[in-house]
């Protein structure tokens, strides 16, 4: 079976599991013990992980807080800052982020409302992308607390124009957080010259690392000082005190693994990913022309996801009759009994969301593995 669900989840690269089964194993310290060697082993282990991922993401080691993935990133950032910095009645409450984002950051933020933040949820042009304009007149006006705009959509693959918001947010020293998630390691991601990024979300099983780890990235302002917000987990302090728990190191080393994959054959891999990408785009038009229509930008995207409609098809009634030869999505795996909130933002019809396919290409497949879909007529 062909799996072109890559946005959802990857498969765990071979290295990647070599390297956790024997913190599984004989591994099993707690890195948070002292002195023996089981201990100190499994400290060694998490430290090399932070290296790892600092690495790929160009950013310092003690600026990485392992989580259990981008939804408790996003949570933890969203209303760890709300929280922090919103208990004064005196203070502004207002947020911003846009109506594309994943629902890990929007539901985040419809549940700050209940608290009385004020959320601008703001518009997106057709591919999905934020106005550069539009953020900057929203700063302008209201000086939000934290604007959260995601680096690359999960749906769609457009790019927001994140070094742009770099500069705006460094230019006004406003918390500006991106989920990262279905970018690492399909974009060359560089935090030290991106100043204005303040806080960053990442999972690990979109990477060919394990499910159940991430990593929230929060910035220092300075040498020493740490951007501020409240842990969403209390409790024994691990973390710098971000996120209590004892770490679970097989998940940790799997990350920091995938983190070195990633950082390794990067370029390599976005070669690859648009050559495929290019391969079945091209199937699809010469074979089904205009019954075949893009909702991906060709420009400005993440390698290898495409988003398409066959036109007149239910995606559901399609994905169902490929399922036994290919696995591929009719949206994300995050929403999928609603329609999507992302082509609706896009300004999609209900008909149009209901033909609508999202393909996610990996360095697994090859060229003769997409011929399949020479056979859709
Ligand atoms: N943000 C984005 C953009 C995503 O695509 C996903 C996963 N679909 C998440 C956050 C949440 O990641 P996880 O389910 O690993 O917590």
């Amino acid at each position: 079976m062909l799996y072109l669900d890559n946005s959802a989840t990857t498969k765990i690269h071979s290295e990647v599991l070599e390297t956790m089964l024997p913190y599984l194993r004989e591994e099993y310290g707690n890195p948070s013990s002292k002195f023996y060697l089981l201990a100190e082993n499994a400290k060694k282990a998490v430290s090399k992980a932070r290296e790892q991922v600092a690495e790929l993401l160009g950013c310092d080691a003690d600026e990485v807080v392992f989580t259990s993935g981008a939804t408790e990133s996003n949570n933890m950032i969203i209303k760890g800052i709300a929280d922090y910095y919103g208990r004064r009645t005196d203070v502004n409450k207002n947020m911003l982020t846009s109506k594309a984002e994943h629902p890990s950051v929007i539901e985040t933020f419809n549940y700050l409302e209940k608290y009385d933040f004020q959320i601008n949820y703001l518009d997106v042009d057709q591919f999905a992308r934020v106005d550069i304009q539009k953020i900057k007149e929203a700063v302008v006006h209201d000086s939000p607390m934290l604007t959260s705009i995601m680096w690359g959509n999960n749906e769609i693959g457009s790019l927001n124009p994140i070094e742009d918001l770099s500069l705006v947010f460094e230019e006004n020293g406003l918390f500006f957080h991106t989920d990262a998630t279905q970018v690492v390691g399909k974009v060359p991601i560089s935090l030290n010259k991106l100043k204005g990024v303040r806080l960053l979300s990442l999972s690990g099983h979109k990477i060919g690392g394990p499910k159940g780890v991430g990593a929230a990235i929060i910035r220092k302002q300075s040498k020493e000082i740490f951007t501020r917000l409240t842990p969403l987990l209390h409790g024994g302090g691990q973390e710098n005190n971000y996120r209590s728990g004892t770490l679970a190191v097989h998940n940790i080393v799997g990350l920091g693994k995938a983190a070195e994959l990633a950082h390794k054959n990067l370029y390599k891999n976005i070669k690859r990913l648009n050559d495929l990408e290019k391969y079945l785009t091209d199937i699809f038009k010469t074979n089904l022309g205009d019954k075949v229509k893009f909702n991906s930008d060709e420009k400005n995207k993440i390698p290898g996801l495409i988003s398409l409609q066959f036109i007149g098809v239910n995606n559901e009634l399609l994905l169902k009759k490929l399922s036994p030869f290919a696995a591929l999505s009719s949206g994300s795996a995050c929403s999928s009994s609603k329609p999507s909130h992302v082509l609706s933002a896009m300004g999609k019809s209900l008909e149009e969301v209901r033909q609508t396919v999202r393909i996610t290409l990996s360095t697994d497949v090859n060229e003769n593995q997409l011929e399949l879909f020479r056979e859709i007529k």
